[in-house]
């Protein structure tokens, strides 16, 4: 045996993105990789913004000694200072450097949160369409996961759900706005109801119930208000983030988790995150790329372009007939699939060469998610191929 049984069922179950990014590559090998227009992966194709790359020849040529020790498993101070900096102006709480972990990813960063704060068996409740990982991630630390539908046509939260699936073993709900896969924001005014439920909630069981806000893509919107801040309308709330889309640096594991500071017994979570940065191994955030993002907190990515992309397709989608909600953020478009059957209408597609992940991968049957952060010119090769494939269901 060289897999645990619980490991290969789960591989079986939650590899539906990988397995069309290796159809890809197959795909590639056979017709050449100009002619497969793969939208499988939400692997930003745009580089960081010039200022990392300023950020990292002044590190590499004023090299500090000891700056790439062991550091406090939070991670550096003037990193966390300049996060909560932001995180401050952002919302209306004063959030300081002692509320900061800095983690690798978003990932990372969510293991540390349900590490701390799940007890054997107890409940997460995640919104479908869901990031596939969350369940993983829940697993990891005891717990168990129950799905609550948004609204299947916005996306938007269901609250009425929501209230009717929080019970005696909840303690967390995962929000993710801007979403993966829909696109979805959530507006302040469902935030501000979200976080009075929540706390009648937490009275009626006389339990805390975090809600953890897992937003990565918070600086990719196409609107020009913010997104808004959990710590505004939620008091038992911790936010999660990455670097991975805003300064399209995913490979190099750099995040954030940051605690609202009117939580219930904030210090003692900040300690329990503290510590499960480092008992999961990850000890702390890759030393150099904090030092890095210290910088750049102001910076990222150019938005306007990925709105070009959502604009072109959504534009010819749609008048192709396909049915979609319009996105708000993130770079994923997320359209009903003209057939039930998802899966089936994904292997149609990869006929002609598109690649798309079924909403299955999602926990979504009947919808098919096309990330768009690839190349322009592979965007506008791939509307011939769309078209054909339009004529085959409208
Ligand atoms: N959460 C969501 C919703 C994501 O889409 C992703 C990555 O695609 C992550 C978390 C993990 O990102 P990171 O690279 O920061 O670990």
């Amino acid at each position: 045996m060289s897999v645990s049984d619980k490991i290969k069922k789960s591989i079986e179950g939650s590899s539906w993105i990988r397995k069309m990014f290796e159809e890809g590559a197959n795909l590639s090998r056979i017709h050449g990789a100009e002619n497969v227009f793969d939208f499988t992966i939400g692997n930003p194709s745009v580089e960081p913004p010039a200022a990392f790359r300023e950020e990292l020849l002044k590190i590499a040529n004023h090299p500090q000694p000891g700056m790439h020790r062991y550091m406090n498993n939070a991670g550096y101070e003037e990193t966390r200072s300049a996060v909560a900096e932001i995180l401050s102006e952002t919302s209306a709480v004063p959030v300081g450097p002692e509320h900061v972990v800095m983690t690798c990813g978003a990932g990372g960063g969510l293991n540390v949160v349900l590490k701390t704060i799940l007890n054997p068996g107890e409940e997460v409740l995640i919104l479908a369409p869901f990031f596939v990982e969350y369940k993983s991630y829940v697993d990891n630390h005891g717990g168990t996961t129950t799905v609550v539908w948004t609204d299947r046509e916005t996306f938007q939260l269901d609250l009425a759900a929501i209230d009717a699936a929080i019970g005696p073993l909840t303690r967390a709900i995962i929000v993710n706005s801007p979403n993966n896969p829909t696109g979805a924001i959530y507006p302040e005014s469902d935030l501000r109801i979200l976080g009075d439920l929540l706390r009648r909630k937490e009275k009626e069981l006389g339990r805390t119930i975090f809600l953890i806000s897992d937003e990565p893509y918070a600086r990719i919107r196409y609107d020009d208000s913010p997104v808004p801040s959990v710590f505004n309308f939620v008091t038992n709330s911790v936010v999660v983030t990455s670097h991975s889309k805003d300064l399209a640096l995913p490979g190099e594991r750099i995040g954030y988790l940051a605690a609202n500071p009117a939580m219930n017994q904030v210090g003692k979570f900040m300690e329990g995150a503290v510590f499960c940065n480092r008992v999961l191994g990850f000890c702390n955030a890759p030393a150099l790329v904090q030092r890095l993002v210290a910088k750049l907190q102001r910076e990222s990515v150019d938005i306007q372009k990925y709105r070009e992309k959502r604009d072109l397709l959504y534009e010819h989608l749609t008048a192709l007939g396909f049915r979609m909600a319009k996105p708000g953020g993130a770079f994923y478009l997320f359209p009903l699939s003209p057939i039930e059957d998802d899966i089936e209408f994904v292997r149609r597609a990869q006929r002609y060469n598109l690649l798309l992940v079924p909403g299955t991968g999602f926990g979504a049957p009947g919808y098919f998610r096309i990330a768009y952060c690839i190349d322009e010119g592979i965007i506008r090769r791939s509307l011939p191929a769309w078209e054909k494939l339009a004529r085959e269901f409208f």
